[in-house]
């Protein structure tokens, strides 16, 4: 782990009009240094970033960075990585990756170690907890363990969060967080939503895997779920990388 003593001062830059035809001007550009690799369980890796961009650098539960890593040839590709914790006063932020084989980012994932710089913009992503509702139903494969943790963690004193990760793997040691959260088999997913209890205020979050998203939307709008009270965003595409924006291409 290198020195977290606080940089100096915030340094972050906001996106100028003239970027991404001026629709991320509330985000900011942020130079990041790793400061700590922790291997959560075999295929989940927790990276630590300090920054004095990172000084007073807010952001909500369920929004994310959007890294940029060399692509493999000439080109760089964007990949988004939601926010799992953040110490504004220190300027560190925590990502949590799937090191899922070949790809981009999990390329620079897997060889990540203190001292290294990346490029991110943030913080980016408009889901994020319903104050209106009291029961929260959160769904996704291992890729959502960080926005299931940290909205799980946001939610208000009362609410009620219940909370379904499928995944072929061991589960990481529960943080306190994390409790709330029932790991099934990918095969398992629709019979485990079919049995949840629902409530005339459920709103469910639906992140991951675009098919799983898919299928859990199904499951809950059989069940009466309205679309308003489905939150979906697919996170990746099986056998397809995502687009160089950072999210699953159009069919
Ligand atoms: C808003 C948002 C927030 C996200 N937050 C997180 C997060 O906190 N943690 C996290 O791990 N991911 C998160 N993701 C998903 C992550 O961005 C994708 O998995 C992304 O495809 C990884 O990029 P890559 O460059 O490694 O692989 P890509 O170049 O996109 O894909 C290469 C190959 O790997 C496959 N692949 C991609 N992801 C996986 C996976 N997880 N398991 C198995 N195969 C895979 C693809 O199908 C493709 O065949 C988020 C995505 C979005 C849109």
């Amino acid at each position: 782990m290198i020195d977290t003593n606080t940089p100096p001062g915030a340094t972050r830059r906001p996106v100028p009009e003239s970027e991404f035809g001026g629709r991320l001007t509330d985000c900011f550009l942020l130079d990041l240094t790793v400061a700590e690799v922790v291997d959560r369980s075999a295929r989940l890796r927790s990276i630590t970033f300090l920054s004095s961009d990172l000084i007073g650098f807010g952001w909500a539960p369920g929004q994310d960075l959007m890294f940029e890593v060399p692509g493999g040839d000439d080109r760089t590709v964007r990949r988004r990585y939601t926010i799992r914790r953040s110490d504004p006063e220190r300027g560190t932020l925590d990502i949590e990756a799937v090191l899922h084989g070949d790809g981009p980012f999990a390329r620079w994932a897997h060889g990540a170690t203190a001292g290294d710089r990346i490029s991110a913009i943030g913080p980016r992503g408009a889901i994020g907890v319903r104050t209106d509702s009291t029961h929260h139903l959160f769904v996704g494969d291992e890729t959502a363990l960080p926005v299931t943790a940290a909205m799980l963690g946001a939610l208000a004193p009362g609410a009620q969060g219940v909370a379904i990760i499928a995944s072929e793997d061991e589960p990481p040691p529960a943080t306190p967080d994390e409790e709330a959260i029932t790991w099934v088999g990918p095969a398992d997913v629709a019979h485990t939503l079919a049995a949840v209890e629902l409530f005339d205020d459920t709103v469910a979050y639906l992140n991951g895997e675009r098919s799983l998203v898919r299928e859990a939307a199904d499951v809950l709008t059989n069940r009466g779920l309205s679309p308003e009270a489905i939150k979906t965003k697919a996170y990746w595409r099986r056998d397809q990388a995502n687009a160089t924006h950072g999210e699953p291409g159009r069919d």
